[in-house]
């Protein structure tokens, strides 16, 4: 079997917390580690993939099993022949990213993760070789135990952070979370201040309506003061279908639409790239 960008199950490989996908975004193989393994967030996106999603906090992870996993994996894609067999020729592992089946940053245990993920990256010898990501909505980024862990990472590392709308109605619908400006400034404030932050966006057709002008001004507006400090921004739409009982009719956009809303967003002096 061959994994594609269409296909992020965590469970075909029959590991707990490790699991490989190939990732448009990350131009090649990632190995996700998901500390949500009882599907629990505490956004509720409609556009969410993860099956059986509920909100809540992660039950407690067991690091060993977690750092085997790790280990299993490394060795399958660095010694084994993974890559030749289930990947298409040239397919390189990229990143180890915290991308689970919910907000990986909630779990208690993200220091001692951490720890766990460096000690792999040491012994594999992959240290400055791959980068390591934390794929977050934002909220537990200004929490002690979340910057603390993140600032051991000297090597290579980025935070991805979800923003997919300026306008917090439209936050409300999309996340099924009440933010203010002033909580998510905050949030982003204490991603940037711990590592290179970009800014995630995922788009996606309401009801056969594409965001507003109006929206993306909002859009504009909330970025702009952090313009300077971002890496940049990433504009896609969905790429599996959502998982969620919605009553809205959600579609993904197609590659103009998301290229028209760069093409609209070009007062944002930070460099935006689109995935279709
Ligand atoms: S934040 Fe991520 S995991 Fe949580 S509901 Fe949204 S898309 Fe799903």
């Amino acid at each position: 079997m061959k994994l594609s960008i269409t296909d992020h199950r965590r469970d075909i490989f029959e590991k707990k917390y490790v699991y490989p996908v190939v990732s448009r975004r990350a131009k090649g193989l990632s190995l996700g580690i998901n500390l949500n393994t009882n599907n629990a967030c505490n956004w509720q996106c409609v556009y969410c993939e993860v099956p059986n999603l509920t909100r809540g906090k992660p039950e407690p992870i067991d690091v060993d099993l977690l750092e085997n996993d790790l280990n299993f994996w490394l060795k399958e894609i660095l010694e084994g022949d993974f890559l030749a067999k289930h990947t298409e020729p040239g397919t390189m592992l990229r990143d180890i990213a915290f991308s689970g089946n919910g907000e990986p940053s909630a779990c208690p245990e993200f220091g001692d993760v951490i720890d766990r993920v460096l000690n792999q990256l040491e012994l594999n010898h992959l240290n400055e070789k791959i980068i390591i990501r934390l794929i977050t909505n934002g909220t537990h980024l200004s929490e002690n135990y979340v910057q603390t862990a993140w600032k051991k990472i000297l090597g290579k590392k980025e935070i991805w952070f979800k923003i997919d709308s300026g306008d917090l109605e439209k936050i409300k619908i999309i996340n099924q979370i009440n933010l203010t400006q002033n909580q998510i400034k905050k949030n982003l404030e204490s991603a940037i201040q711990i590592s290179p932050t970009l800014i995630q966006t995922c788009l996606i057709k309401m009801n056969g309506e594409l965001p507003s002008d109006d929206e993306i001004q909002k859009y504009i507006d909330l970025i702009k003061p952090h313009e300077k400090k971002l890496q940049a921004i990433h504009l896609y739409s969905m790429a599996r279908p959502s998982e969620q009982k919605i009553n809205l009719k959600i579609e993904r956009l197609t590659e103009a639409e998301i290229n028209l809303i760069a093409d609209k967003m070009k007062s944002l002096n930070v460099p935006i790239s689109t995935f279709n």
